[in-house]
């Protein structure tokens, strides 16, 4: 055998092929770890990509694949799309996009589980039968090919469709309210559950109709409408994640219906992580996920009297950005409670150049973070550290609220659902029961937002009431930049 026939069967064999497996999933694994914490995030990220560009290259080394013109296109379109939209999309638009990108990859899961159909459905549900002591599955893949590529099939659906809406919610392509059909609405879904479950055991068993099969991948798109639409904006965020991990197991289920390794693995860790983060944000909005599932919450339009100060009995106090600067300056701790305004304002860099100027003077500054402030987990201590604010300086909400009692200011800066008392003191309130950050626990407050709109919840904020608050109306990073103008003037 001459040299580069024997390189080619070497770098084809089922060993070699493992064994770039392996080295990949020990590297998704190393980046996950690395995403537990800012600082490493990044490294995690490049980790990760790495460990998914070998497993593509173990996958394209398969002696099977001949469709390289397909592939060389697919790979380049891919790459083009995908790069010029990761570096295009601005973070707060970062949901919509996760939303889109997650749906793409169940749409794929239900096409591949379409074409795995055409190549062996004719011989779904034929039975392994014993001769001579070993089990010989006659004429067709084991059964097990045929339930998972099923449910994949289904599933995957559901996310591609249940994505899109996400997105077109998210975008304000469709409106944000919850869209539903009233009380027939659970009657609905379940029906659509039940026709999409029947259609796939009937595939499983052997009925050997492709139009039956594209009828299950419809009735599932339907069912992915029917129960995203009915959710309203503000659990899109949990809605997504939840969606996530639908399509990491669709994507294990085709792994296990593809014999390939590379998807199971990178199928189950999604599944995973996507569960636990679903779980995470959840119980951080106090909502329980079949409650968000049931839908009803957060249409983002005026509830509750949102319109303005005149809706409300109680006198709001603003303020400017001297005297703020004053009251920050004589302050002996400030607490910067950090939201989506902030985010919008991209003013983290301002934030960070305004607390420098108080630490110089003497001020002991920090950040208390809520855990779902701004629109997505994290979001916070994204933008901070990108603005090098030291990672000590940033509180979690258990270790924050304590200390609210012994701060002179703080500092709420674009943040308003997640500061608001109602959630404590109103049992009607739809976010009645949120922890939220304490800040009227301290001696005063400086709210700085453009209005008195309501934030993602479309609720009032009674904290804007409290004679111990005053507003800063702004830009978040026009109002701190001025502050920090007039504290060196000072
Ligand atoms: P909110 O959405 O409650 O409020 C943000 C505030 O920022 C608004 O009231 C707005 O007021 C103000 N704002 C907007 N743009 C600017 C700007 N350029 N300058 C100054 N202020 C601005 O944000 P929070 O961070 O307090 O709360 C997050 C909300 O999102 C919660 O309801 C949470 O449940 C929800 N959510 C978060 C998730 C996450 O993972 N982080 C997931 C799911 C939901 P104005 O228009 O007057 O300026």
């Amino acid at each position: 055998m001459s040299a580069p026939v024997l390189a080619t069967s070497f770098l084809q064999s089922e060993s070699f092929i493992y064994v770039l497996y392996i080295i990949a999933f020990a590297l998704f694994i190393q980046g996950l770890r690395g995403l537990s914490g800012p600082t490493t995030a990044v490294r995690g990220n490049r980790i990760a990509a790495v460990g998914m560009a070998i497993a593509v290259v173990a996958t394209l080394l398969n002696p099977g694949e001949s469709n390289w013109g397909l592939i060389v296109m697919g790979v380049g379109l891919g790459v083009a799309v995908g790069v010029s939209a990761a570096r295009q999309v601005k973070m707060t638009a970062m949901p919509q996009m996760v939303a889109l990108f997650n749906g793409v990859g169940g749409g794929a899961v239900a096409l591949i589980s379409w074409v795995e159909f055409r190549s062996h459905g004719s011989t779904y549900g034929s039975h392994p039968i014993e001769v001579g002591g070993f089990v010989v599955h006659v004429g067709g893949p084991p059964a097990y090919v045929a339930i998972f590529s099923v449910f994949a099939a289904i599933v995957g659906s559901i996310s591609f469709w249940g994505s899109n809406i996400a997105f077109g919610k998210l975008q304000e392509i469709l409106p944000g309210r919850p869209i539903t059909l009233g009380r027939a609405q659970q009657l609905v879904n379940l029906l659509l559950l039940t026709l999409a479950v029947a259609a796939g055991v009937a595939l499983v068993a052997g009925t050997h109709s492709e139009l039956l099969f594209i009828g299950m991948l419809i009735v599932a798109a339907l069912l992915g409408n029917a129960v995203v639409l009915p959710i309203g904006g503000a659990d899109m965020p949990v809605v997504i994640s939840l969606l996530n991990a639908f399509t990491g197991l669709s994507a294990a289920a085709t792994g296990m219906a593809l014999n390939n390794p590379a998807l199971i693995v990178a199928g189950m860790i999604v599944g995973a992580s996507g569960s636990i983060l679903t779980n995470l944000m959840a119980v951080a909005m106090n909502r329980s996920i079949p409650a968000i599932v049931a839908g009803g919450f957060g249409g983002g339009g005026a509830v509750q009297g949102a319109s303005g100060a005149g809706a409300h009995d109680g006198t709001v106090r603003s303020t400017s950005a001297a005297d703020a600067a004053i009251q920050l300056a004589y302050a002996s701790r400030v607490v910067v409670v950090p939201g989506y305004g902030m985010a919008v304002a991209q003013a983290q860099h301002a934030v960070r150049e305004l607390t420098k100027e108080l630490e110089d003077r003497g001020v002991e500054v920090s950040y208390a973070i809520h855990p779902v402030a701004g629109r997505m987990p994290g979001h916070m201590n994204v933008l901070l550290a990108e603005a090098d604010v030291p990672y000590d300086q940033l509180k979690e909400m258990d270790d924050a609220n304590p200390e609210f009692a012994r701060t002179d200011v703080s500092l709420v800066i674009g943040a308003n659902d997640v500061t608001n008392p109602a959630a404590k003191n109103t049992p009607s309130s739809p976010i009645y029961g949120m922890p939220i950050l304490e800040v009227a626990d301290s001696r005063s407050v400086i709210v700085i937002k453009r209005s008195m709109n309501p934030g993602f919840a479309g609720i009032e904020n009674e904290l804007y009431f409290d004679p111990k608050t005053s507003m800063l109306f702004g830009d978040a990073k026009s109002a701190v930049s001025e502050i920090t103008a007039e504290l060196s003037a000072l």
